[in-house]
């Protein structure tokens, strides 16, 4: 890119979720960047205090923080439109009511909950967007289901089972393909939580795969079936459908990046948070809301880097699928730390307020009182 002193690159931002609003947050202070963010919602949403929220522990106030006075402070404009293609050679976000030009791209839609394919989808509920998530708590505030079956037992499923245990008097199950919970953390943390979920009297039923959704329950693949009033599904995200259409590099379905975090053989594109496949010296970064914004600062200083016409650094993953690092809230003010196999059950406040006091400085930063 020949670039001339004064010049202005104009960084368009697809997504304003975690990724997006902290590479802005980031690259607002950097010389020469022109910000624009493509979001057709209104909010910047917390995914992470999504089962608090349905669970009756906080507010919506507490989960979300408006976008545009946020980009009017970052001296970002805020585009309320909906990304749906690329040009990669005429360098245009091709959006459902207006085109944008850009210099350098960041895509950043995330991902959406996956059902994979089975039967009655439309049937279960989701905690994968707060509209979502609201329905949900409505139906549980409205129409008191006494058994909720909640499908995958990913720390999602966890906390969303021992928050609505704590809060009411429902009978729960949790429903787990694989023969252990937190299937894809280590095994100390799998004996820790059957512990836990036993304690709340929270069914865990392992090796069930689900085959559809009805009303009053769910049927597995072995013919068995278990009944319920209400079905959470938590089990699985896939990109989100502007990925699909874009004539980009993928794995899996997910936008491939390279070791910049760029699009994979595009100089000018780069491709952040849940809606990437990362995968870096032999690691695979996690799709969560901390490598999300751990990405999204290091993007701003490669942008930065690409104004100024310096190398661009190399991204390192830090928490990788192989060394994964979560903390869940199990509930009562209670919650577990976990960093690949320690795993730190304090069955005291001092986990769970960490936990708490993250996700809601997380949305904090982005507020402008
Ligand atoms: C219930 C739940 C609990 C979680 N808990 C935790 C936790 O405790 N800790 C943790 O680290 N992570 C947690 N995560 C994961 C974390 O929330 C995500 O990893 C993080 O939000 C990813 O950031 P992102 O910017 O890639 O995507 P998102 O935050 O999902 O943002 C994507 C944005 O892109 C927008 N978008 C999509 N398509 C388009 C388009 N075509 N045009 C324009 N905009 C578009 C969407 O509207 C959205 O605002 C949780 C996730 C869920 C669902």
């Amino acid at each position: 890119m020949n670039l001339e002193r004064g010049d202005v690159l104009r960084v368009v931002v697809v997504g304003g979720g975690m990724g997006g609003a902290e590479l802005v947050r980031n690259a607002a202070t950097r010389e020469g960047l022109e910000l624009v963010v493509v979001e057709p919602k209104e909010m910047i949403e917390c995914q992470a205090l999504y089962p608090d929220y349905l669970g009756g522990r906080v507010g919506v106030d507490d989960v979300v923080a408006p976008l545009d006075p946020f980009c009017r402070k970052m001296n970002a404009v805020h585009v309320r439109d909906r990304a749906i293609g690329v040009d990669l050679v005429e360098k245009r976000v091709l959006c459902a009511k207006n085109d944008l030009d850009f210099d350098l791209l960041v895509l950043a839609p995330g991902a959406v909950q996956n059902y994979f394919g089975i039967e009655g989808e439309e049937k279960a509920f989701s905690i994968n967007t707060l509209e979502e998530t609201v329905r949900a708590r409505r139906f549980v505030e409205e129409a008191r289901p006494e058994k909720i079956a909640i499908i995958g037992s990913g720390p999602t499923g966890i906390e969303t089972a021992c928050l609505l245990a704590e809060g009411g008097s429902f009978k729960i199950y949790i429903v787990e393909m694989m023969n252990r919970p937190l299937p894809t953390l280590s095994k100390n943390a799998s004996i820790l939580m059957e512990k836990i979920l036993a304690g709340k009297g929270v069914d865990l039923l392992t090796s069930k795969r689900v085959e559809s959704i009805r009303d009053g329950g769910v049927t597995f693949a072995d013919g068995s079936r278990l009944d319920a009033d209400m079905t959470i599904w938590t089990a699985g995200v896939r990109p989100a459908p502007l990925a699909e259409v874009l004539d980009l590099p993928k794995k899996n379905g997910w936008l491939l990046s390279d070791r910049y975090l760029r699009a994979a053989g595009r100089e000018e594109v780069f491709v952040i948070g849940d809606c990437a496949w990362i995968e870096i010296d032999g690691k695979l970064a996690t799709k969560t809301g901390m490598e999300a914004e751990i990405q999204a600062k290091h993007t701003a200083r490669n942008l930065a880097r690409v104004r100024r016409g310096t190398a661009l650094k190399p991204y390192s993953i830090r928490a990788s699928t192989d060394s994964p690092v979560a903390l869940i809230s199990t509930g009562c003010g209670c919650a577990v730390g976990i960093y690949g196999d320690l795993c730190v059950p304090i069955p005291k406040r001092i986990i769970y307020t960490f936990k708490s006091w993250i996700d809601k400085s997380v949305v904090r930063r982005f507020k402008v009182e």
